[in-house]
C-alpha cells in the first residue's frame, strides 16, 4: 500500500488490471463477485482496497453474505468508503465473509466458503475470512474488515497477514451493518505493519454521522511510528495455558524477542476465559437480535411469503437468515426477554465492566498487553461440531471488544504444518500509536 500511493494514475491502472487478472486465477473463493463485471465490483478509480461485505459502497449489493439481503443495492457510502476515496483508494471487490459477521471461519457465508490460502483445507478464520484470505493470496493490496469480537484479528492470524482492530469510537460505523453496535469496528487487514498504519490513518476520525464517534484530537500515527520505543509490555499468565503448545512456544520466543530488544516484560492475571466468553454471547446476540429484527422483508432485500404480514415476516426470516444466525437471534431475544433480563443481560453488563476495570489496572503497569490471538493456528473445515466449540475459539479477541481496547494482530512464527502463529497487542484506549510502535518491535 506505501508503495502504491507513490503511483500516477497510469500505473494505477495497471495494477487495478494486474489485480482483476489474478483475481479470476485464484480459486480460494476470497471475493463473492469475481470481478466479471466491472460496474459492480469496482468504485472509482483509485487504488483498489477490498471490501468486506457489510460495508456500504453507494451502488454495490450489500448482503452481509446472507441470502435475506441477496440483491440489496446501497444507496449510499460508508463514511470509511468515502475516507478512502478522499485518499486516491477505492473499493475494489466484495470479500466473502460469515453471514452477518456471525462466525469464525467464513462457512456460514451464503456463497459458499473461502479457502486459507495457505492450506485449502484449512479455513481462512472469520468473519473477515474473505478479507484476510484475498491479502494473503496477493490479491489484494490492503482489506477493510470488521472486528466485532475477533473477526479482523483472527482471520489475519490464521492467514498470517495483519490485522487491527480500532479503539472503539475511532472509526466511523456509519454505512456498516450493525452486528452487535457497541462492539463493531472497521479496520485494516494488510501484508505489514506499517500498511495498517497507513490505512488506519485513512478510515479514522470522528464522524457526525455516528453518534458512537468519538469526538477526540485525532493525531495520525503514521508519521510518528518509531519501532525502537522501549515499552512495558504485561503478558496475561492464566491466559496463556488455554493455548496449543505451537501457540504457546511462539508466545515464549515473542517474550524472548521483546526482552532483547530491551522492553520490559510483566505478568498478570484476568478473569477466566469462561465468564469473558459468556458476557460477550450475551451482549453480541442481545444487540444482534435487535439490529437484525430490521431485515423482516419490508424494506431489505428479499422478500418471502404470500399469506399476509405475519407469514411474510416468518417466511421472509426463516428461508432468509442461515442457521447460525437464527440461532443467535434466538439467544439474544432469549435473554432479552423479561424475567431472563437482570439473569443474563445485567449481570452480562457487569462482568462487562469489570473487563474493562481489569484492562485499566493492568495498564497502570503496562504500555501494551501481548497474547495469542487464538488458541490454536487454522483448524481443518468441519473441525468444530457445535457452535459451543467455535465460540470456544474466540477467548482471547472478545474481551478486547467488551473494553473497547485497540489491538493488532501480526504473524511472528510457523507452527510444525507451517501454518502462521499470529500473535496480539492490545494497547490502552485511543493510543494506537504506542501499539503501531510495539508491533514494529515485533514484526
Ligand atoms: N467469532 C465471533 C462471533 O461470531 C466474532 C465475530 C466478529 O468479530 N464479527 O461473534
Amino acid at each position: 500500500l506505501k508503495e502504491a500511493l507513490t503511483l500516477g494514475s497510469d500505473d494505477i491502472n495497471k495494477l487495478r488490471d494486474d489485480l482483476t487478472t489474478k483475481i479470476k486465477e485464484n480459486t480460494v473463493g476470497a471475493y463473492i463477485e469475481q470481478l466479471t463485471s466491472t460496474d459492480i465490483s469496482t468504485s472509482g478509480s483509485g487504488i483498489p482496497i477490498a471490501i468486506k461485505d457489510n460495508i456500504n459502497v453507494k451502488n454495490w449489493e450489500v448482503t452481509c453474505s446472507s441470502n435475506i439481503l441477496k440483491g440489496y443495492i446501497s444507496p449510499y457510502n460508508a463514511t470509511v468508503i468515502n475516507n478512502l476515496e478522499k485518499a486516491g483508494l477505492s473499493a475494489f471487490g466484495r470479500a466473502n465473509m460469515d453471514e452477518f459477521a456471525m462466525g469464525s471461519s467464513t462457512d456460514t457465508s451464503c456463497y459458499g466458503k473461502t479457502l486459507n490460502p495457505i492450506d485449502n483445507s484449512k479455513v481462512p478464520g472469520g468473519s473477515s475470512g474473505g478479507s484476510a484470505a484475498a491479502v494473503a493470496a496477493g490479491i489484494a493490496i490492503a482489506a477493510l474488515g470488521t472486528d466485532t469480537g475477533g473477526s479482523i484479528r483472527q482471520p489475519a492470524a490464521y492467514c498470517g497477514v495483519v490485522g487491527m482492530k480500532p479503539t472503539y469510537g475511532r472509526v466511523s460505523r456509519y454505512g456498516i451493518t450493525a452486528y452487535s453496535s457497541s462492539l463493531d469496528q472497521c479496520g485494516p487487514i494488510t501484508q505489514n505493519v506499517e500498511d495498517a498504519a497507513i490505512l488506519y490513518d485513512i478510515i479514522s476520525g470522528h464522524d457526525d454521522k455516528d453518534s458512537t464517534s468519538a469526538n477526540v484530537n485525532y493525531d495520525a500515527v503514521t508519521p510518528k511510528l518509531d519501532a525502537n520505543k522501549k515499552l512495558t509490555i504485561a503478558v496475561i499468565d492464566n491466559f496463556i495455558e488455554q493455548a496449543s503448545s505451537a501457540i504457546q512456544k511462539a508466545f515464549s520466543k515473542s517474550i524472548k524477542a521483546l526482552e532483547e530488544a530491551g522492553h520490559k516484560i510483566v505478568h498478570k492475571n484476568m478473569l477466566d476465559t469462561g465468564k469473558i466468553l459468556s458476557s460477550y454471547y450475551i451482549v453480541a446476540t442481545a444487540e444482534a437480535s435487535a439490529n437484525l429484527s430490521r431485515f423482516d422483508g419490508v424494506r431489505y432485500g428479499n422478500r418471502k411469503g404470500e399469506g399476509g404480514l405475519k407469514d411474510m415476516y416468518v417466511q421472509t426470516k426463516s428461508q432468509g437468515f442461515g442457521d447460525e444466525v437464527q440461532k443467535r437471534i434466538m439467544l439474544g431475544s432469549f435473554v432479552l426477554s423479561s424475567g431472563y433480563y437482570d439473569a443474563y443481560y445485567i449481570k452480562a453488563q457487569k462482568v462487562r465492566h469489570l473487563i474493562k476495570d481489569e484492562y485499566e489496572e493492568i495498564f497502570k503497569d503496562a504500555d501494551l498487553i501481548l497474547s495469542p490471538v487464538a488458541p490454536t493456528t487454522a483448524p481443518k473445515f468441519g473441525s468444530f461440531k457445535t457452535s459451543l466449540e467455535m465460540y470456544l475459539s474466540d477467548i482471547y479477541t472478545i474481551s478486547v471488544n467488551l473494553a473497547g481496547l485497540p489491538a493488532i494482530s501480526l504473524p511472528v512464527d510457523k507452527d510444525e504444518d507451517g501454518m502462521p502463529v499470529g500473535l496480539q497487542l492490545i494497547g490502552p484506549a485511543f493510543d494506537e500509536q504506542t501499539m503501531f510502535d510495539g508491533a514494529l518491535s515485533l514484526e
